[in-house]
């Protein structure tokens, strides 16, 4: 499954899996084209200024300009003016590091730890909701932990809390779910009537969800997790499913995979390897090798979408032009348990010791926000750093230095690699054979062509 590439410009790049025909991919302009070894060295030249190549190639100069360039829509996306005031609409709650359950691998160590406080959950809402209104927009408020179901009663209040102070506003509040799913099934209904979509864990048949995903007491949960799910179908709440897959596991993937299409209405599945942080390294769990989970990908993929579902892994995408993996740099208004202000959804301890890389300010116990802009300004000066470190990749465009929690906590310098890019090259590969087969991936815009030998 080795990838080779070669960059041709800094958006055009050469791409070939184990010494095939090379695809030419110029990932802002949508645009993926067969080619061989001869084509594509005269499409280099022509690249590089050779009139002559460009003409035997019969390609037009205005191609070539196009495809060398940045848009400027682009531009703005890699390299945003960012407000100076610090207004988000959206907050991610952390109501508690507890948890229902133990899993081998949690990240956060969920189970142990502290509640949010009444007055840091107040003010963080109204900061959100104030700027919701200001901006007409709606509020989003995901919820995340932990889990909600180790706070009820604390959950319920909150959620009665962002109705009531959004209905005041004007604003129409939209809540989303991280979850672990196992709950009552009244405290299943209550999420199913006040909540947008959810993410619900699941890693698929028993003998894989129920060796990692515990009760405190060892005992299973996927019984109940399926029962939950049953009552979000009943009350209408759309959710897609995240699996995290070990080396272990691994074997099993397109068999889970199957059992969770024919037991959960998810239209998307997502498959993540284990990372090891957290409890993982204690328990010793091993991340799968990229050159096994890959095919195990495809394997699995392929029964997703025989059931008509949609398997995907967070670093293969084809979309063009991101500051970063994911939001952090904005910052993401996660608020802890602690009152931190966190931008990563996983680190959420003050002891971590990533809190230093993605912590940037607190909400005090009275309510006072405090936002330390240089804090912010690092956060996304270091995204910048990692982005341009990837320039190399053809994948840069979409991937944009990968996870920055992971890249960071790997000690991976930036532009360096990991074996999470292994397999982001392997399936962006995937995906971009897709496109030329004409398989067109959902939301993407690919234009394909094959290139005369
Ligand atoms: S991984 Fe999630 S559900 Fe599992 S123990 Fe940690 S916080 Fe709880
Ligand atoms: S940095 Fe990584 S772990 Fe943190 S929110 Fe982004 S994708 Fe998730
Ligand atoms: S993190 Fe890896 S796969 Fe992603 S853009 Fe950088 S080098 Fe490429």
């Amino acid at each position: 499954m080795s990838i080779q590439w070669r960059p041709l410009a800094p958006t055009v790049f050469l791409v070939s899996r184990d010494g095939g025909r090379p695809l030419l991919y110029a990932p802002l302009q949508g645009l993926v084209m067969e080619t061989n070894a001869a084509y594509a060295e005269r499409f280099a030249a022509a690249l590089g200024g050779d009139e002559g190549a460009a003409r035997s190639i019969g390609v037009e100069p205005e191609l070539l300009v196009r495809l060398a360039e940045v848009p400027d829509a682009v531009s703005r996306r890699l390299d945003p003016e960012w407000p100076d005031a610090f207004a988000p609409a959206a907050v991610t709650l952390f109501l508690t590091h507890k948890c229902t359950l133990r899993c081998a691998y949690c990240y956060c160590d969920g189970g142990a730890g502290r509640d949010i406080e009444w007055p840091v959950l107040v003010s963080a809402v109204r900061f959100a909701l104030g700027n919701a209104a200001r901006a007409g927009r709606d509020l989003k408020v995901a919820f995340h932990g932990g889990d909600v179901g180790a706070v009820w009663p604390l959950f319920e209040r909150a959620v009665g809390f962002i109705t009531e102070e959004s209905a005041a506003a004007g604003v129409r509040p939209v809540l989303s779910i991280g979850t672990n799913g196992v709950y009552t099934p009244r405290q299943a209904a209550f999420i199913a009537r006040h909540v947008r979509n959810a993410t619900v864990s699941i890693d698929g048949v028993a003998e894989v969800h129920d060796r990692y995903r515990t009760r405190p007491d060892g005992g299973a949960s996927l019984d109940d997790v399926l029962r939950t799910l049953r009552v979000f179908e009943d009350g209408g709440l759309a959710y897609s499913v995240r699996m995290t897959v070990t080396a272990e596991s691994l074997p099993r993937l397109a068999e889970s995979v199957a059992f969770i299409c024919e037991n959960t209405a998810a239209r998307s599945i997502r498959a993540e390897p284990l990372y090891t942080r957290g409890r993982a390294t204690a328990s010793d769990l091993q991340a799968p090798e990229p050159e096994a989970f890959v095919p195990a990908f495809r394997e699995a993929r392929a029964v997703a979408a025989a059931h008509g579902r949609r398997l995907t892994y967070s670093g293969a995408r084809l979309s063009g032009g991101s500051t970063a993996f994911c939001s952090y740099p904005s910052p993401t208004f996660g608020v802890t348990p602690d009152g931190d202000l966190t931008c990563c959804y996983e680190i959420l301890h003050p002891e971590d010791p990533l809190a230093g890389a993605f912590f940037y300010g607190r909400i005090a116990s009275d309510g006072a926000i405090e936002v330390d802009a240089e804090r912010v300004s690092a956060i996304r000066a270091g995204a910048r750093e990692r982005r341009l470190g990837c320039a190399h990749c053809f994948c840069v465009f979409a991937c944009a230095g990968d996870c920055a929690a992971k890249a960071i906590d790997s000690g991976r310098p930036a532009g360096g690699a990991t074996t999470r890019c292994e397999i982001t090259r392997a399936l962006v590969y995937d995906m971009l054979l897709a496109a030329l087969e004409g398989a067109r991936s959902d939301g993407e815009r690919v234009l394909v062509r094959k290139a005369e030998p």
